[in-house]
């Protein structure tokens, strides 16, 4: 590390982003992306013309987008924030509403930025352990008087609460901010927006990079009360007035002219979520049930870091952590059929060779 580096960040640990290889030598089930491409309206959408207009700033209000998504969610512009990824989001969120007073919580087994953002800032932060079977049992987070972030469905698990057990948890923690991260509720889950209308403490994250094929764009929105949403502007406009870029922001509007190609699309990746976890169950995995676009699964007879070696020499590439209470587990993203069954066909070909 350069010797010019702030000693503050000493003890900062990275996030470590899944492999992104960029020659497209393998299938690709590493890191939750849709395995479509966007819509033909959105490869209309960012056209030469657009190109033409990257002289000028885009909005830094985002207008436009802000009042689609709004009339999409059955709110007001005012109750819509954009970010440049829900990343860029989840950041604005920590760095508005925690500090030394106001610490904040989140699930052990969650996604990976929560601790990284935590560490960055230097909050005091609390990891809450799953329960058994990587649950998430609301008890724990209610009347905790700090601020909580909650995946929902949890990644890299898949399991997901319902709307109710979060209304507990809101309820009960009046004075401190719930955050939702819904990057994934787009597959057989269920938002729990409508709570935003009663609960000026509920912040609602949503990303187009999952179920609107546009993790390449970056867009990322947060729904809830115009208090919430106007901590994060004033951060925002604090740091990066322009933070969606005009290509973004045309793609993102087109991907909202064809809902309906985005709907099939999640059938299909639902349709191939159960297929997989069916074979895998033939072949002795044990597969965590999901409400998102990936699995998480662990094969009785090999560790998980050479089943994820193993796969990755065949050309298939998931994820898999070196922690030690998921180390067992890969965490596979639901491809197409075609890729579920090259995948499948893979680990058989794997199990095989172990003998
Ligand atoms: C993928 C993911 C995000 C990040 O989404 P971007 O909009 O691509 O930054 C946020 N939260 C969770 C839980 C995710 O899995």
């Amino acid at each position: 590390m350069s010797r010019y580096m702030s000693a503050r960040f000493d003890g900062l640990e990275a996030y470590v982003p899944g492999e992104q290889p960029q020659d497209m030598r393998y299938v690709k089930l590493n890191t939750n992306e849709s395995p479509f491409p966007p819509s033909p309206e959105v490869r209309a959408a960012v056209n030469a013309a657009e190109a033409e207009r990257l002289n000028r700033y885009p909005d830094p209000e985002g207008k436009v987008l802000r009042a689609r998504l709004a009339e999409m969610y059955g709110v007001e512009p005012d109750n819509v924030f954009l970010a440049n990824g829900s990343d860029e989001l989840l950041f604005f969120a920590f760095l508005a509403f925690c500090d030394g007073e106001r610490p904040v919580a989140f699930p052990s087994i969650s996604y990976g930025f929560y601790p990284v953002y935590a560490q960055l800032l230097r909050l005091p932060y609390t990891e809450v352990p799953l329960r058994e079977g990587f649950v998430l049992d609301p008890a724990d987070y209610c009347g905790l008087g700090k601020n909580i972030v909650i995946a929902n469905p949890n990644a890299p698990t898949g399991r997901a609460i319902s709307t109710a057990d979060i209304e507990e948890i809101v309820r009960s923690n009046p004075d401190h901010v719930v955050l939702i991260d819904e990057a994934y509720v787009d597959f057989g889950g269920e938002s729990c927006l409508p709570l935003i209308h009663k609960y000026d403490n509920l912040l609602v994250c949503q990303t187009f990079s999952k179920f609107r094929s546009l993790a390449g764009g970056r867009l990322g929105f947060a729904l809830a009360g115009g208090g919430l949403i106007a901590g994060l502007e004033k951060i925002r406009y604090s740091i990066n007035s322009y933070n969606i870029n005009r290509l973004t922001a045309a793609a993102a509007l087109a991907t909202l002219d064809s809902n309906g190609y985005y709907l099939e699309n999640s059938k299909k990746i639902q349709a191939s979520r159960a297929y997989a976890a069916a074979e895998l169950d033939k072949l002795g995995f044990e597969t965590l049930p999901s409400l998102a676009n990936f699995i998480f699964t662990r094969c009785p007879r090999m560790e998980g870091g050479a089943l994820y070696q193993a796969l990755k020499a065949k050309g298939v590439l998931v994820r898999h952590w070196d922690r030690p209470e998921i180390s067992d587990w890969l965490r596979v993203t639901i491809g197409t059929r075609e890729q579920m069954d090259i995948f499948l066909d893979k680990v058989r070909e794997i199990l095989k060779e172990a003998g």
